[in-house]
């Protein structure tokens, strides 16, 4: 393969400035690579291409490379088809999605949504004496041990949360203090404070978070989703919450994005909900331009891609 020319689509710029990874890409430290921010008029004039959504047009390209780690929106069979290869942003976002699931657990654990919704009416609300706990001594159940469930184990493990994982094989893992098969989640989400989602969206986990498991968590459990929306069966997560099966719920990824305004997920006092920017740093660019430029010397080099999905 060569690559003569790379694209940067357009349709990054959702996540970061499309020209600082221009930048990156084309200094001499990272290989001096011919390469152009262009929009959906602009690919003839490029081998592979940078991209955030995806394009029909792809197809006839030699490479794409996702700025995501999820690639459940491209067409796998039919790049597989036409020879494209696929590479993804898996291993980058271990700590930024860490961090964000650390600060939904301690603002639930301190109550800090309450305090900044409060304030919002300029309402002097303290909280019952009840309501409050440090995170120190519960457990968080994380559901997927990659990049993701790593980072969160962690990060939330460095602040005093016992973690468990669940995985497909149940092998321990060096982040995790206790592990899971996948065929036992039910009884892995049983009893801790937190259940965390970080698996990829499969034909295996789609509405793996379902009503049978939503009843399986204890009342006092928080929901934490920063997967994919289909994981999840919306309807019996806002049942559940509606029940008080169980106690809240953090959201970054929903079945419809952006999340609709008559969705009853916007209503609840005890669900967090992000738009789908857990990864986000300000540093996305050079993590995903690392990834790029490598690939780049790997095709000159044997061709073996690093992330490469197909
Ligand atoms: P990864 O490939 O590093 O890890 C995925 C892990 O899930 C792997 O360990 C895999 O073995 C495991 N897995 C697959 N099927 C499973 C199953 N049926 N049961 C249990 N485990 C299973 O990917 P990652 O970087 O950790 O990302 C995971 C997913 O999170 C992505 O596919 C993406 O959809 C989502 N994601 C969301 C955001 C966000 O902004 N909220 C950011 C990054 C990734």
């Amino acid at each position: 393969m060569e690559i003569d020319r790379l694209g940067i689509h357009d349709s990054v710029a959702a996540v970061f400035p499309p020209e600082r990874l221009r930048e990156f890409l084309a200094s001499e430290t990272h290989g001096g690579i011919d390469v152009a921010v262009i929009g959906d008029d602009g690919l003839g004039g490029v081998d592979g291409v940078v991209t955030l959504e995806h394009r029909d047009a792809f197809r006839d390209l030699e490479w794409i490379h996702s700025i995501q780690a999820g690639i459940d929106r491209f067409p796998l069979e039919a790049l597989d088809e036409r020879g494209v290869v696929l590479t993804n942003s898996t291993g980058i976002h271990g700590r930024s999605i860490g961090e964000t699931v650390a600060g939904y657990l301690l603002a639930f654990a301190r109550r800090l949504h309450d305090h900044v919704a409060a304030g919002e009416r300029r309402e002097w609300n303290r909280p019952e004496w009840d309501e409050a706990f440090t995170l120190s001594g519960t457990t968080a159940c994380i559901v997927g041990t990659g990049t993701l469930g790593r980072g969160v184990a962690d990060v939330v493990g460095s602040l005093g949360v016992r973690t468990v994982g669940v995985r497909r094989s149940p092998d321990s893992l060096p982040e995790f203090e206790e592990m899971y098969a996948t065929e036992t989640l039910h009884e892995a989400i049983a009893g801790p404070e937190f259940v965390v989602a970080t698996v990829p969206l499969t034909a295996d986990t789609e509405g793996l978070f379902d009503r049978a498991a939503f009843e399986a968590m204890a009342p006092e459990a928080r929901f934490v989703n920063v997967a994919r929306g289909g994981v999840v069966d919306e309807p019996a997560l806002v049942a559940a919450l509606e029940s008080g099966s169980i106690a809240g719920a953090a959201l970054d990824v929903f079945e419809t994005e952006p999340l609709p305004e008559s969705s009853p997920l916007w209503g609840f006092e005890e669900v967090i909900v992000t738009p789908h920017c857990g990864a986000y740093t300000r540093d996305y660019y050079r993590d995903v331009g690392e990834i790029v430029a490598d690939n780049v010397v790997r095709i000159e080099r044997d061709g073996e891609f690093r992330n490469r999905v197909v």
